[in-house]
């Protein structure tokens, strides 16, 4: 069984990942409502990627259309799942400079800051040493991990920021890889699910 890789489809970019997951040659779907998440014999993806855009309104989209508390439940128990930029502060338990209202998944063990590097005009393309390699990366308006709990691994740092880290299957990036064609997270993704579905079949 080919693997299957469920985008969030609500708000954001989206289409980068899609792009970056159809070269890898993965099957994906984009999840806009639970159903889409969720069939009547469970799980209908094997990973998902939680994209940048805007936070605030992302989680009030996940909020509207159902989506919120399947996406945390199947996240919680051990979904792969690849946030980046506004999908890492979705995915926190603590969000710092929220949006009014603003809420989150609360599934990784870690506080983040939004807008940590500045505003737009202080987007950029940089190269990184992470812990699974060099990478060049694109930041915009990106948050910054201020502190995170024991089961979280820091697997990369922008000068002293954290801006990569990962809890069991869930990774959060700072940064946008798509953006640059950077696949090795994505990568990283497809056999956290190979992972996962062997060990349900085992
Ligand atoms: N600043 C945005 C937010 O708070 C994140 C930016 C991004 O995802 N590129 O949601």
């Amino acid at each position: 069984m080919s693997t299957t890789v469920g985008v969030l489809g609500l708000q954001g970019g989206v289409s980068e990942h899609v792009e970056l997951l159809d070269s890898l040659g993965v099957r994906t779907c984009l999840l806009r409502s639970p159903s889409d998440l969720l069939g009547a014999d469970g799980l209908r993806v094997d990973a998902v990627v939680l994209p940048g855009g805007e936070s605030s309104v992302i989680d009030r989209l996940l909020r509207t259309f159902g989506l919120f508390d399947p996406l945390r439940a199947a996240i919680g128990a051990g979904l792969p799942t690849l946030g980046t930029c506004a999908g890492l502060i979705l995915l926190a338990d603590k969000v710092l400079d929220p949006a009014p209202g603003q809420q989150s998944l609360a599934v990784l063990d870690a506080t983040v800051r939004r807008n940590a590097f500045g505003s737009q005009v202080d987007s950029a393309e940089v190269d990184l040493e992470t812990s699974d390699g060099p990478v060049k990366v694109a930041f915009i308006r990106a948050p910054q991990v201020v502190a995170t709990g024991p089961a979280v691994a820091v697997i990369a740092r922008r000068g002293e920021a954290i801006v990569g880290v990962r809890q069991g299957a869930i990774t959060g990036l700072a940064f946008h890889p798509e953006v640059t064609g950077e696949a090795r997270f994505h990568r990283r993704l497809i056999a956290d699910a190979g992972a996962t579905a062997l060990a349900e079949a085992g």
